[in-house]
């Protein structure tokens, strides 16, 4: 199975990967959080990608497209993947699909979770992660039963620079005008299955299972 997952930040991308990731046995590329890992090592990729991110810009699409091409010939693709956060402008989905095209696969499907703004201001600001272990938190709908402290591993628990307001409100317009227009495209191309995003967790999964079973 080879998919792509579409929506604004916050709109649970990550957490629907996860889920289908131990479901299907895929790989799950995060382009934010291969990003995120380059800027905690301090490599040349994430010295010229933290700028872009911290101001909730989008890194330049020719760092992206050669961060995916590598990534896309890994092994543990094989079996298929789960692309979450990337493409997202469509100079983006045109190089996938030479890319896919030079790889001789094709997509399945792309699912775009659909949530509205001030959702995903609410989701966003009171997301915590921890610093050891990378798991995510929510202040009121998912707290740590150790404060501010990881009940998991005891890791210390931060806020993303990029998950403050301002920025949020910033990224969300980024995504907009840049990313909201793969609707379209995906959308001409018979590939796109809208799931509403807002509803919890598990439901969601069903939405997109349901819609892949029947695209079968
Ligand atoms: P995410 O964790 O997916 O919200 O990504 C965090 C940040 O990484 C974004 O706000 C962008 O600055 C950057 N980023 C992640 N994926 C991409 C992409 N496909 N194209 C450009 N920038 C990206």
């Amino acid at each position: 199975m080879r998919i792509i997952l579409v929506g604004p930040p916050g709109a649970g991308k990550g957490t629907q990967a996860e889920k289908i990731v131990a479901k299907y046995n895929v790989a799950h590329i995060s382009t934010g959080d291969i990003l995120r890992a380059n800027v905690k090592a301090g490599t040349e990729l994430g010295k010229k990608a933290k700028s872009f991110m911290d101001a909730g810009a989008l890194v330049p699409d020719d760092v992206i497209v050669g961060m995916m091409r590598g990534r896309l010939a890994e092994d543990d693709c094989k079996n298929g993947f789960i692309l979450d956060g990337f493409p997202r402008t469509v100079p983006q989905a045109e190089a996938l699909d030479s890319l896919l095209a030079e790889m001789g696969i094709k997509l399945d499907g792309v699912i775009l979770l659909d949530v509205d703004d001030d959702t995903v201001v609410e989701r966003l600001c009171g997301r915590r992660m921890c610093k050891k272990c990378g798991r995510i938190f929510h202040v009121s709908f998912k707290p740590s039963s150790k404060g501010d402290l990881c009940d998991e591993c005891g890791g210390e628990l931060y806020q993303r620079d990029d998950d403050k307001e301002e920025v949020i409100r910033q990224r969300l317009a980024v995504y907009h005008s840049q990313t909201a227009p793969l609707v379209d495209y995906y959308g001409k191309a018979g590939l796109l299955l809208r799931v509403p995003g807002a509803e919890a967790g598990d439901k969601v999964l069903g939405h997109i299972e349901a819609m892949l079973g029947s695209r079968a």
